[in-house]
């Protein structure tokens, strides 16, 4: 028999203090008794909200969030910032609303997942017990889509495609550009994480370009033949940035898909054999669900296989996986959808804890793209499981989607709605005070 290993396990327990008893080589933290215990993997939009949802609907759930990173930045808004229209700080947040609601924020990485056992673990010796597991890892970067690419080349070409670290480096390297020097923009292959983002990428570079540096250019190489909003960009493209943008869409499936990268000289190669030589290469390569979710057995190839009306995983029992992780067919993954599956997972959890009659989850999405300052367009559309096709499926209805052609007006007020919009949902995910996020830094550079 093991002797047992008592210990204090502090990391981020926010004041609680935890004793762990272990008769083997994993630690179990001894939690209130009674009580669901819920376990959720990721502090982002998905997985912070389901917390936040869960503690405020019973303050008695044993809620824990596992989540590395102290600070989150979000890469919602993270163009706004590598454009210059807004601080680092308004787009980056913490977890001590989280901690004053009673959550227990532990600042770890989740290493393994037993769906069998019912257990997660911190590494080699910490574990903890679950009664419902929520998997919320968002995405990982398939580094070995491009020939060349790797976690060291991104800190020479930033995919900015994580919040954080990558997202200041990338802001760093635009500003550090002379005037002259050509940018390329390397778009990913569908399905990844917020499909506008990259054109919108591509605005806020050409937005500092135009007016910093004229003479640069922007290279946009992408290996889609459509993208979302297309009128719209193409509009703003020709509108805003006509000498600066050079937009290579594919016209066969891939051909001006980024293949391989060369970090020592700066090229990126497509297949179709055009290669262009950066001062600054911004490589976003193909993604797939957060590594933690493949390592459970939750994914089906790139993605994570789930019910559509509550999001409990096809794979494991008393298991939800949602945010980008999951295959939410049409629904984009963005921040807003994963907000929505939030909710929709914390509700399920609620009403099975209560006994209540558990009900189909209805979703929402809106994703805002910023062309130029003060000009902003939007997409959306309701989602509900229904079938598609035949096939059972998010069956979207009401879509809407901004048109060429609109007045100033319009693209204000969607402007000023997408602020709006962010400051109310990261004041939801973090709990953070009525104070609207970031307004105050607008226009400023950090
Ligand atoms: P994430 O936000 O990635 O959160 C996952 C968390 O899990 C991370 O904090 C990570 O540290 C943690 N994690 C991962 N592995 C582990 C582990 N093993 N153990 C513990 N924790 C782990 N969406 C919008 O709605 N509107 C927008 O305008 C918009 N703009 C965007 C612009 C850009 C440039 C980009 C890149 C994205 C944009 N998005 C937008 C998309 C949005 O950022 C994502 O869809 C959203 O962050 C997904 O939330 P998530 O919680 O699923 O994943």
């Amino acid at each position: 028999m093991h002797m047992i290993d008592r210990r204090r396990f502090t990391a981020g327990l926010g004041g609680l203090s935890v004793v762990a008893a272990s008769a083997g080589p994993f630690a179990k933290f001894a939690i209130a008794q009674g009580a669901l215990k819920v376990v959720i993997v990721g502090g982002g939009p998905a997985g912070a909200t389901v917390a936040v949802q869960l503690k405020r609907g019973d303050p008695k759930l044993d809620v824990t969030l596992i989540e590395p990173q102290s600070d989150y930045t979000t890469c919602f808004f993270s163009n706004h910032y590598i454009g210059g229209f807004r601080t680092f700080n308004s787009i980056t947040h913490d977890y001590r609303g989280l901690r004053g609601l009673g959550i227990r924020v532990i600042h770890a990485t989740a290493t393994g997942i037993d769906t069998e056992h019912k257990r997660v673990s911190l590494g080699k010796k910490d574990e903890l017990e679950y009664d419902r597991l929520v998997v919320a890892p968002g995405i990982d970067l398939k580094y070995d889509s491009i020939e060349g690419y790797s976690e060291d080349a991104a800190q020479i070409m930033p995919h900015a495609w994580k919040g954080g670290a990558q997202t200041r480096l990338l802001k760093k390297k635009l500003d550090a550009l002379d005037d002259g020097d050509v940018v390329v923009l390397g778009v990913p292959r569908n399905p990844y994480r917020c499909p506008p983002g990259p054109y919108e990428r591509a605005c806020v570079i050409a937005n500092h370009l135009k007016t910093r540096k004229p003479k640069s250019k922007l290279v946009i190489l992408d290996p889609k033949m459509t993208f979302s909003k297309q009128p719209v960009f193409e509009e703003a493209f020709a509108k805003y940035y006509k000498d600066i943008i050079e937009l290579n869409l594919s016209n066969d499936i891939d051909n001006f898909g980024v293949t391989r990268v060369d970090t020592r000289t700066g090229e990126v190669m497509t297949k179709a054999g055009k290669t262009v030589k950066a001062a600054l290469a911004n490589i976003v390569p193909d993604q797939k669900a957060g590594e933690i979710a493949h390592k459970a057995g939750l994914a089906e190839g790139d993605w994570c296989p789930v019910h559509l009306e509550n999001f409990t995983s096809k794979k494991a029992k008393d298991v939800y996986v949602l945010g980008d992780a999951a295959i939410a067919d049409a629904m984009p993954k963005s921040a807003f959808s994963a907000h929505a599956q939030a909710l929709v997972v914390a509700s399920d959890i609620l009403s099975e804890a209560a006994g209540k009659e558990r009900a189909s989850g209805h979703y929402r999405n809106t994703c805002w793209s910023l062309l130029a300052p003060g000009d902003s367009v939007k997409i959306g559309a309701d989602y509900a499981p229904g079938e598609v096709a035949g096939k059972p499926a998010l069956a979207p209805s009401g879509p809407f989607v901004s048109k060429p052609g609109e007045s100033a007006e319009v693209r204000k007020a969607n402007y000023e709605e997408s602020v709006a919009w962010y400051a109310t949902l990261v004041g939801d995910i973090f709990v953070e005070g009525a104070t609207p996020a970031g307004r105050k830094d607008l226009g400023s550079h950090d």
